[in-house]
């Protein structure tokens, strides 16, 4: 079993990263070569501004490329909640945000013909017992007559046409979700930004960030740099002066296996419309079919950070507990366990704006494969003056009380969830 990503194990290498020092001067300094940096850095070279995108370890090597791999439409958040606390309006547009966000990929993999697997497979969240369906049904009548029309109802005496598995109760479908190969995609888009004109530097983690007349300058590790304009997508580093942010964010873990190839036949029994799978539990898990025919299992597993000692206890509670949903799996090699930090706002939404003169876009609280992506595309407006194209400009972010970037209460909130996925 190899302790790494399948997606990053599986991609082509990224040969266009820029070599020697970093030095001169920029129109935009990127901080960050997840898709949230390199869509950016992409949106941002084709305006033919000169831009320059710093990332401490390889492209798309965090979050970016280690990931579950689905690209959902729509919010994951409980709507009627968010309607009440925010709007109805609010929530409307935050939901259809995410739609566009899946269109924003799919639009970017077709104009830079980004070979990764891009496939719009539905995804399927379905009920981990019998009484959560009663829940699904309340949530498709109030999407459905409120803000998405195509919601479907999955039965549970249907369920067996989706998933050939006993664990299931019932499901909510949303047909435009999608997934991609997400190593490929993270290279790709890489290239494509290269292609536009950015320079894109690995293994130059930014130390240091000083305000001067005209601008800003950045030290990393292979020089410093003068820029016009900053851009932070960081995701939840650890590395690097953004205390400010570490105060807003919180780092969960989250863990994934993937088995060897399975047959055609064990396929089509398991998981007959290869859709993108996520379970209701409060402490749940996902799922989905690799293009190359291997089950790819994840979820909480732990409340525990990313490490290969953590990952690889992860991975033995996910492997016994594929076997539970999928008993047919018991014996099955599994080929690959990571891990990889989510990084958690106070309500799980993402923010982006403008802090002390330096532009950002985080906290996607782990559902920005596609935010990470649009939200990269729109800050070249965002950061033309275009503020009113930040779908999240409105919210306010203030610091985690007590919180300084040790999570001392993940244990706690974690034992809650579990207590509540129990007696619920
Ligand atoms: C295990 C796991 C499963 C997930 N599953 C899904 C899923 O199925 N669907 C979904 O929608 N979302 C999922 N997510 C979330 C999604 O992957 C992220 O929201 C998204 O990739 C965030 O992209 P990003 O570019 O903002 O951050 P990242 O990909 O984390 O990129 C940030 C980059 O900044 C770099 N960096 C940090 N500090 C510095 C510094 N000082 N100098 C230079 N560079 C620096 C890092 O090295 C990193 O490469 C998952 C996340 C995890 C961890």
């Amino acid at each position: 079993m190899k302790l790494e990503s399948y997606w990053l194990d599986t991609a082509p290498a990224f040969t266009g990263a820029a070599q020697g020092p970093v030095a001169g001067r920029a129109d935009v300094v990127v901080v960050g070569g997840g898709f949230t940096g390199l869509s950016a850095a992409l949106a941002l070279a084709r305006t033919g501004a000169s831009v320059v995108l710093l990332e401490a370890g390889r492209v798309a090597g965090e979050a970016s490329g280690r990931n579950g791999g689905q690209c959902n439409t729509g919010l994951f958040h409980d709507y009627a909640d968010l309607s009440q606390r925010l709007g109805e309006e609010n929530a409307r547009a935050f939901y259809h945000a995410y739609d566009a966000a899946v269109d924003t990929v799919e639009t970017l993999v077709r104009e830079e013909a980004i070979d990764c697997d891009f496939r719009r497979c539905g995804k399927l969240k379905v009920a981990a017992k019998p009484e959560h369906y009663a829940k699904l049904e309340r949530i498709h009548r109030q999407l459905q007559a409120s803000v998405d029309p195509t919601i479907e109802l999955v039965p549970p005496e249907r369920m067996q046409d989706e998933i050939g598995s006993a664990s299931f109760h019932g499901g909510l479908l949303q047909r435009a979700g999608a997934q991609m190969h997400m190593g490929k995609f993270g290279v790709g888009l890489a290239n494509a930004a290269v292609r536009a004109g950015a320079k894109v530097y690995e293994s130059a983690a930014v130390s240091a960030i000083d305000r001067q007349a005209g601008g800003f300058r950045l030290t990393c590790e292979r020089g410093t740099i003068e820029a016009g304009q900053v851009f932070l997508a960081t995701g939840n580093s650890s590395r690097g002066p953004f205390a400010h942010f570490r105060r807003r964010l919180v780092s969960v873990g989250s863990f994934i296996i993937v088995t060897e190839a399975l047959d055609k036949d064990v396929l089509d029994r398991l998981v007959p419309t290869r859709r993108n799978y996520v379970t209701t539990k409060n402490i749940g898990n996902y799922f989905r079919v690799t293009p190359d025919h291997r089950l790819l299992f994840g979820g909480r597993a732990r409340f525990a950070l990313s490490n290969p000692k953590s990952d690889a206890k992860s991975g033995h509670i996910l492997a016994a507990t594929m076997a539970e949903v999928f008993p047919q799996l018991a014996d099955t090699r599994v080929d690959y366990c990571w891990g990889g930090l989510v990084d958690m706002t106070a309500d799980r939404l993402p923010r982006a704006g403008e802090h002390e003169g330096m532009f950002y876009s985080l906290g996607y609280s782990g559902h920005g494969v596609q935010m990470s992506v649009h939200m990269g595309q729109l800050m070249a407006d965002i950061m033309a003056g275009k503020a009113e194209q930040n779908p999240w400009r409105d919210l306010a972010w203030p610091a985690i009380p007590g919180y300084f970037g040790k999570a001392w209460f993940l244990p706690l909130v974690g034992a809650y969830y579990k207590l509540q996925d129990k007696l619920h």
